[in-house]
């Protein structure tokens, strides 16, 4: 290794600083990216320092990852990820102000010990451009959602223009959008849930802020909204390059349950080993969302009277919960979500759409049923129900609550394989599943990465 990185007098600088949005599913994401990145170049020199606050550290500090790979911490500068939900504005504008100090002292320190080639970070953290520019160290800003949903933020002074902000909901909600580059058709109830008057100026900022960054990285595929990435490529002076979907590994299902080491693990394993397969409804809202404890309860009562298996990742006290699912529920804290999709026995996703989920399903090939909540949510369900037509709508955001018999019905008809239009569905989903499966291979995704990696001169 020394004789050639003395040979070419120019030692190059592989050194990543990658800089997640605090929360689970962008850190997931985030590290997904950086694993892919350490499986695809050969050199053993590249080294990728991985930033967390002290909270991140403790939760998932000890799980496996490459040895390129290492995680630095920042204090807990903003409220802890426990409120998040709770108070998501408070928690936006902690990470806009409390976070670039920290990571601007880390980034001195480890610039003396290796120089960094590229800080990767989020759209959603404007300030790393600010960071990166004094230093002339290039920044790659990462979109952690659909190209859609980009679109829709991208363009949301087109929504004020043509006089459907703020939006009249639920009175307009089926009023047609098809104004959105990319967007044939959207409704309005389908447009995310934070454009409004408050966020306005915030949303205008970030997407402007994009243009004075180097790159700009989509987690989702060229040929999953190829419409949607072609209208806004265009848009940028700076490439962009699409490169997911973020599943850095391909040999999923291959543990066997006994030979899991944590008990919680083992357990739902076994319990999903011993279903038929197709048979199991996973259920799950995202890493720090839920439904409103009435509706939970009529979701729980629902499942329950579908007489469907249903595995039911819940947090907090789920001893109520429990009582009313019954013995054909399985309640647990977490999961590891992508390895349960991909479990024979799972043959639906009861999800609140975010996007992760949403890719990790399209790339298990395991149907949705749509229960949005917030933000991009909304977008995503439009995609799965309407766009791909591998999913059914529960509800949408503003519409009321299906009834636990609606529910009931709706659960069982979702799973009854010999139905015709499961089949359909299934057939749909199938032939969805080749998109992220070949992407990363010999697709898109995979080229893209290596012109990134180029042009960076990793
Ligand atoms: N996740 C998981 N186990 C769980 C719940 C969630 O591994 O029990 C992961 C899931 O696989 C996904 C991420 O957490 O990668 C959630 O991200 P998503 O964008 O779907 O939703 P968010 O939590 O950001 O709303």
């Amino acid at each position: 290794e020394r004789s050639s990185e003395a040979a070419d007098h120019h030692p190059r600088r592989r050194h990543i600083l990658a800089v997640p949005y605090p929360g689970r599913g962008h850190i997931n994401a985030m590290l997904n990216l950086c694993k892919i990145i350490a499986s695809n170049t050969t050199h053993r020199q590249l080294l990728i320092t991985f930033v967390l606050t002290e909270e991140w550290f403790g939760f998932i500090g000890s799980d496996p990852k490459p040895s390129n790979i290492r995680f630095a911490t920042i204090p807990n500068v903003i409220p802890s990820e426990l409120v998040r939900a709770a108070n998501m504005r408070g928690f936006f504008e902690a990470i806009q102000t409390k976070m670039p100090e920290p990571i601007e002292e880390l980034l001195d320190r480890i610039q003396i010990e290796a120089p960094v080639a590229v800080i990767i970070s989020e759209v959603f953290l404007k300030w790393a451009v600010d960071v990166g520019r004094p230093r002339n160290i290039p920044v790659a800003l990462l979109w952690p959602m659909s190209a859609a949903a980009f679109s829709i933020f991208y363009h949301f002074d087109l929504i004020s223009e043509n006089g459907h902000f703020p939006f009249d909901l639920p009175a307009k909600g089926e009023e047609i959008v098809d104004y959105i580059p990319g967007i044939p058709s959207i409704r309005l109830a389908d447009l995310p849930t934070v454009l409004h008057k408050e966020n306005f100026d915030q949303i205008l900022a970030t997407f402007a802020n994009i243009q004075r960054a180097q790159y700009l990285l989509f987690t989702s595929i060229y040929e999953l909204e190829p419409q949607i990435i072609n209208a806004i490529k265009p848009k940028f002076l700076i490439p962009l390059y699409s490169l997911g979907p973020l599943i850095p590994h391909f040999n999923l299902g291959q543990t066997k349950s006994s030979s899991r080491t944590k008990q919680e693990e083992q357990n739902y394993f076994e319990w999903l080993d011993a279903q038929t397969p197709n048979s199991v409804l996973y259920v799950s809202m995202g890493s720090f969302l839920s439904a409103s404890n009435t509706q939970t309860d009529e979701i729980a009562a629902g499942l329950r009277d579908s007489g469907v298996s249903f595995l039911w990742v819940a947090r907090g006290d789920t001893s109520r919960l429990k009582e009313i699912c019954g013995p054909s529920g399985m309640l647990v804290h977490w999961c590891e979500q992508l390895e349960v999709l991909c479990h024979p026995s799972v043959g639906g996703f009861w999800t609140h759409c975010g996007w992760n989920s949403t890719m990790e399903s399209v790339f298990a090939g395991v149907p949705m049923l749509t229960f949005p909540i917030v933000i991009d949510q909304l977008p995503n369900s439009k995609l799965i129900v309407e766009d791909w037509k591998v999913g059914w709508r529960v509800k949408r955001v503003a519409e009321s609550m299906p009834t636990r018999e609606e529910i009931a019905d709706l659960v069982r008809r979702f799973m009854s394989f010999n139905s015709q239009e499961r089949k359909e569905m299934m057939a749909r989903v199938i032939k969805l599943r080749d998109i992220p499966r070949r992407a990363l291979k010999e697709g898109s995704s995979g080229s893209n990465l290596i012109s990134f990696l180029a042009h960076l001169g990793i």
